[in-house]
Formats: C-alpha cells, structure tokens, sequence
C-alpha cells in the first residue's frame, strides 16, 4: 500500500534492522521503545488490523516470528504480546502489527 511505513519498512523499501524476517512477515525494534525490549513484528502485505481479513497463513507466520524474536532476544523470563486494533485502542499505525514487549518485569497492570 503506497505511503504505509510499515509497508515501506518489512519490504526493505525503507532501510532498518531487521530481528527476523520470512517470506510473509518481518520483525524490527519500535522507533519509540516502551520496555527494554519493543519489537515489532508485521506482514509484509498490508492488512489494516488484526479483524482485516488476514490469512490464516500470515498469522501463523507472526506467531512463529513472535518466538523468533524472544529467542533473539533473549526473552527467557516472558514477554508481552499486544495488538491495538482500531481507534479506541490506539493504534496510530494501520498496519496490522504486534508489539512484543520485555526485557523487564511488567508486572500485571492493564492485563
Ligand atoms: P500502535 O499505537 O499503532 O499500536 O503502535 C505503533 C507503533 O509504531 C508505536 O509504538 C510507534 O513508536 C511505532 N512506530 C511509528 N513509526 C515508526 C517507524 O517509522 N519506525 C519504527 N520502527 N516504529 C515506528
Ligand atoms: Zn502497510
């Protein structure tokens, strides 16, 4: 999709460091970390959210990247997975994404 910075960023169309990457998603750190640890994994096609039609295939795909990253990162102690989806849940992104978070203990607030 033409003007998505994710879009741009999991299809090496904007350059970044990629944690890990197949050939339908791709893993790279937020701009703007929340914890010691705050990657992002996405796919490389564009889907809006996470109730935007994706295939079964592509969030297989992000599932499997999620425990890449963890490993990667060496997020032995747990992590935290989140999908802001739609407006009210603060996604300024429209592309769908998963933040894994860690690095740190997050204790049990909000979830
Ligand atoms: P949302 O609020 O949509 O769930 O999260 C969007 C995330 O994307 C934010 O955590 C923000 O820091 C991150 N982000 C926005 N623009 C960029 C960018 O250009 N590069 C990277 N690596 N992260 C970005
Ligand atoms: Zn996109």
């Amino acid at each position: 999709m033409a003007d998505c910075i994710f879009c741009k960023l999991a299809n090496h169309e904007i350059p970044t460091t990629i944690v890990y990457e197949d050939d339908l998603v791709a893993a790279f750190d937020d701009a703007n970390p929340q914890a010691p640890v705050h990657t992002l994994v996405v796919p490389k096609g564009h889907y809006e959210n996470i109730v935007d039609g994706v295939p079964g295939e592509v969030l297989e795909h992000m599932a499997l990247a999620v425990k890449k990253v963890a490993e990667a990162k060496g997020l032995t102690d747990g992590f935290r997975v989140i999908a802001n989806t739609g407006a009210a849940a603060g996604q300024t992104v429209m592309h769908l994404h998963w933040h894994v978070l860690g690095g740190t203990d997050l204790g049990e607030n909000l979830v």
